[in-house]
């Protein structure tokens, strides 16, 4: 049997049927389960994409939804330009597209924030279309069963690998297309594994290149390891009658969009950095330093804790808000100010403080 049709089986039998994105044919559930499973792991991301669904039920509830109420559904995900995308791309379906989704897979990549193979993935669950994936899970899959060494993010290498994943489907007429295209990602996800693939339990084994040679572990080649850039900055845990002072962070940029802790000079004085909101810091308070790393660099953040005597700034602005403790948990805070925050607030914040600052 041809590789397709061995995949398209063992799905059938083996492959997982019952994800909450499974079993419909709405392209825009299809849509929102691809953007969120993204670098994210399936157990993550089913609650996030519940909670999401019954906020926002389709592409007309989505696009006619400011960002800023976008963002709270998306806080913990990580990947935040994902979200910003997946708003931007509703409204232009509702604006261009009359509110349906693009017909092929050609036409769903011109949208924002969607590459070639989650367009294809979509195009196959949601309308059978015979256009293949190739994202990472794949790639793994495609490099180990067919010999092919060289780094896959490589342009070279990667036309390689979208020729065999044409050949493959243009070698099946009549596939299953969405069942060939959910049985890849469970494969990838399940058997090929990037650590201890299950070669044994795996229905191409008999034709895999990285089987017979034993090259499982070299397969895919590894990118060439850059050292990653470290920073590192202050962030002042500003804390006025139990309500922190948390600024917007601007747009294009990291945590874009999200509500987080002011930063200042890890060198300076965080007292003074204080005086410079306008604020009248009573004291301050070290907390554990932790580190964060993002796709670019590993980000090394200092805390302050710092009650303060009244919550007037110098220069307020929109994206400046004192939020109460009691609404943290429903601000869009990037996943480690919220870890941060929320921990401080279950220890129990210096409670002499709390009520010592007027
Ligand atoms: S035989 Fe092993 S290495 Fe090859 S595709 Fe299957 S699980 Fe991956």
């Amino acid at each position: 049997m041809d590789f397709a049709p061995r995949i398209v089986a063992w799905q059938r039998q083996h492959g997982r049927h019952d994800l909450p994105w499974q079993n419909t044919r709405d392209p825009y559930r299809i849509w929102l389960s691809e953007i969120m499973l993204q670098q994210t792991q399936v157990a993550t991301v089913i609650p996030y994409y519940e909670r999401f669904l019954q906020r926002f039920p389709d592409v007309a509830a989505l696009a006619a939804a400011a960002q800023e109420d976008v963002m709270p559904y998306w806080a913990g995900l990580g990947y935040y330009a994902r979200a910003r995308n997946l708003h931007r791309c509703a409204q232009e379906i509702a604006r261009d597209w009359n509110g349906r989704f693009p017909p092929t897979a050609e036409a769903i990549a011109t949208l924002p924030g969607i590459g070639r193979s989650t367009a294809a993935a979509i195009a196959a669950f949601a309308y059978g279309e015979r256009s293949p994936i190739l994202d990472g899970n794949v790639k793994r899959v495609f490099t180990r069963h067919f010999g092919i060494a060289g780094d896959p993010a490589k342009r070279e290498i990667e036309q390689r690998l979208w020729a065999l994943a044409d050949a493959q489907v243009d070698a099946a007429p009549g596939l299953d297309m969405a069942a060939y295209t959910q049985g890849l990602m469970d494969l990838g996800a399940t058997l090929c594994t990037r650590g201890k693939p299950a070669c044994d339990r795996c229905p191409i084994a008999a034709t895999c290149i990285a089987r017979q040679e034993g090259r499982q572990a070299e397969l895919p080649t590894p990118k060439a390891r850059k050292a990653i850039p470290e920073r590192e900055t202050g962030m002042l845990v500003l804390q006025h009658q139990g309500a922190f002072l948390l600024q917007q962070r601007p747009e294009p940029g990291i945590w874009g969009g999200l509500w987080s802790l002011p930063e200042f000079d890890a060198a300076d004085d965080p007292l003074a950095a204080s005086r410079a909101l306008g604020l009248v810091p009573e004291r301050r308070f070290e907390l554990a330093a932790f580190a964060h790393t993002f796709t670019h660099y590993r980000l090394h953040i200092r805390p302050w804790y710092i009650p303060v005597r009244s919550a007037t700034l110098r220069e307020p602005t929109q994206t400046e808000r004192w939020i109460p403790q009691a609404d943290l948990s429903k601000t869009a805070l990037p996943a480690p100010v919220k870890k941060l925050l929320l921990g401080l607030v279950e220890a129990g914040l210096p409670g002499d403080l709390l009520t010592n600052t007027k």
